[in-house]
């Protein structure tokens, strides 16, 4: 017998044992975990919709006409009236022809990329995209080759050298854990001069970027046949749920193929409802964008000066690079015990010596909100120089 019990210890030796606070109540820049009230900057909530009421009041209405459970996978008779109107919602909402309802961007992106490609086909994967992602591809028993990060002209190469008869490249279009944008133009042009399909996971793009929030490749320009976009839906949308979106033959395969869209019942049709509701919004609020916006700014000035260096990032997502994993992790306990929580994020989720407090904004943070950040962490570097000077690298 494995002893998991000295593995778990080891995990918490090196640190790496991970716990779960207990969050009482609605989604909020304002938490309650674990019995305490803290200011959160954690969450992908983005544009602070999963406790919006008119999303809610959607979700109640289509519980009393459709009940709670969706019965069976979508293929039997899981696909209700409300899935049917979300994917044609989202392929209007993105601007491509046809939209598949996926239960959520991580099976989505295993069922797309499955269906895509096999054995004998190559993938090229930047780096630092999701392990979803990467997930997919080693599923799909197609050749994995990674490339660096938005490293165009190496992506080129290799593909020009690639004899797989089909080829992929996948990319986060925002990087969750970085904040910035593929290249999707340049992407898009290299894939068709070498006959390869570009997936772009648009996790954090999706009603962030892009005019009326319809996301990165709307945001960069970007609609070809070749070009599959994948958002999800329980990230900016507030709800839950992920969808593919691309040419209406390419869409129609996944349908027929994707064991992941297959193999599972379908999400109830509550939440398909909610997430119309949802949309509406992120197309008519755009306030909420604008407010990130100015929210990034202020967060931006406010840092400028300290030990540590925000990434440039034009997204929600607001990383802080400190270097060391206990440095990190001391400055995140920090401003825990002064009631804010934003997440260390350590290797191997990101490079090693890139340790990092991942702020993500909200549209509900308010100025002061953002102030307070500031000031905590301002406060947290005179309290601590040596954590402030990187002296435990
Ligand atoms: C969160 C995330 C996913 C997974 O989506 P879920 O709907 O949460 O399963 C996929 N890709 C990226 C880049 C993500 O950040």
């Amino acid at each position: 017998m494995h002893d998991f019990s000295q593995h778990l210890a080891e995990l918490a030796a090196h640190s790496l044992r991970r716990t779960r606070r207990v969050v009482d109540g609605a989604q909020g820049p304002m938490l309650d975990a674990d019995g305490a009230p803290c200011l959160a900057f954690c969450s992908n909530d983005y544009l602070g919709l999963a406790n919006h009421p008119e999303i809610a009041a959607a979700a109640m209405a289509a519980a009393g006409e459709y009940g709670v459970g969706a019965g069976a996978s979508a293929l039997i008779s899981g696909h209700s009236r409300a899935h049917e109107q979300l994917e044609q919602e989202l392929a209007a909402f993105t601007g491509m022809p046809r939209a598949l309802y996926f239960s959520n961007g991580y099976m989505a992106n295993i069922g797309i990329i499955g269906a895509l490609v096999g054995a004998g086909d190559a993938v090229f994967v930047d780096r630092l995209c999701h392990a979803s992602l990467i997930d997919g591809v080693r599923l799909s028993g197609a050749g994995l080759r990674v490339f660096a990060h938005n490293d165009t002209a190496r992506l080129e190469q290799v593909l020009a050298r690639s004899k797989a008869p089909r080829k992929l490249v996948v990319t986060d279009a925002v990087f969750s854990m970085d904040g910035d944008l593929a290249p999707l133009a340049e992407l898009a042009a290299i894939c068709a001069r070498h006959g390869a399909w570009l997936l772009a996971d648009d996790a954090h793009g999706l009603g962030v970027l892009g005019p009326e929030g319809r996301g990165s490749l709307a945001h960069a320009g970007v609609n070809a046949p070749h070009v599959i976009c994948m958002g999800t839906l329980g990230k900016a949308a507030g709800v839950a749920g992920a969808f593919a979106a691309g040419d209406a033959t390419l869409i129609e395969w996944i349908m027929q193929r994707a064991r992941t869209y297959m193999f599972t019942t379908a999400n109830p049709p509550l939440l398909a409802a909610a997430t119309s509701a949802s949309l509406r919004i992120i197309v008519r609020d755009q306030w909420r964008r604008t407010h990130l916006g100015e929210l990034a700014g202020l967060l931006r000035q406010g840092l400028a000066g300290l030990p540590w260096t925000l990434l440039p990032s034009p997204s929600a997502i607001q990383p802080l690079i400190v270097g060391g994993n206990a440095d990190a992790r001391a400055l995140a306990q920090r401003l825990r015990e002064l009631g804010i929580w934003a997440p260390a994020i350590c290797p191997p989720t990101v490079p090693k010596g890139s340790a990092r407090l991942r702020i993500s904004l909200s549209a509900l943070h308010t100025r002061e909100h953002v102030a307070q950040l500031i000031g905590a962490l301002r406060r947290i570097a005179g309290e601590m120089p040596r954590l402030a000077t990187g002296a435990t690298q």
